[in-house]
Formats: C-alpha cells, sequence, structure tokens
C-alpha cells in the first residue's frame, strides 16, 4: 500500500491532488513558434501536487494533438486554449483560476472566457 507524503494517508484516500488541483493558479496562453505555428503553453501547474505527465497525456488525448512537459510547463501543438480550459475543469480544476491569454495580446486577468 502507498501512503501519500504529503498527508500520511493511504494513496486511496489522499485528496491532496484534488484540493491542490482546486487552488492552482493555470495560465493557458498560445505563442508563435518558428514559422508562425502556434504553441499552447499551460503555466503555473505546480509539480509537487499534481502529476504533470498524466495531467499532459490527458490534454494531448483530448486535444489529440502532440506536446510535452518541461519545466512545470505544458506545450501542446496548435491552439487548444478552450479545450484545455474544458479538460482541466473536466478534471477538477476550478475554472475560476484558469487564465486564458490569445497570443500577441496583452494578458489580462480581468477577462474571463
Ligand atoms: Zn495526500
Amino acid at each position: 500500500m502507498k501512503i501519500c507524503d504529503v498527508c500520511g494517508l493511504p494513496e486511496e484516500l489522499c485528496v491532496c491532488e484534488e484540493i491542490a488541483r482546486e487552488v492552482q493558479t493555470v495560465k493557458v496562453f498560445t505563442v508563435r513558434r518558428r514559422f508562425g505555428k502556434l504553441m499552447t503553453i499551460v503555466e503555473g501547474i505546480d509539480e509537487h501536487d499534481i502529476d504533470i505527465k498524466e495531467l499532459t497525456k490527458e490534454l494531448k488525448a483530448r486535444c489529440a494533438c502532440g506536446g510535452t512537459a518541461k519545466k512545470g510547463q505544458i506545450e501542446l501543438q496548435g491552439d487548444h486554449k478552450r479545450k484545455v480550459k474544458e479538460v482541466l475543469s473536466d478534471m477538477g480544476f476550478s475554472s475560476d483560476t484558469i487564465e486564458i491569454r490569445d497570443a500577441d495580446r496583452k494578458f489580462n486577468r480581468k477577462r474571463r472566457n
């Protein structure tokens, strides 16, 4: 039986990751890469609390795109901002704390999507 090293409960009883998901402030934005290709970046995932590899796998599957996780950031090929927000909400992230920014535009915290 695996024990969570944060709360000390057996893994099947542990809710640390669920709690963490609710309080994460996640930024989702697109950037332009070489040849004007758009990449969707998901930033603000705390790797200590959240299995970022698992999350990346889920996002890639639901957005049907390629992508990688590195240094606490998830990069997805193409523009999947709306879909990413939907997937994160489905997975228990609070949609109030997911901020979306379009490529080439200034970040606006107040804007709701
Ligand atoms: Zn725990």
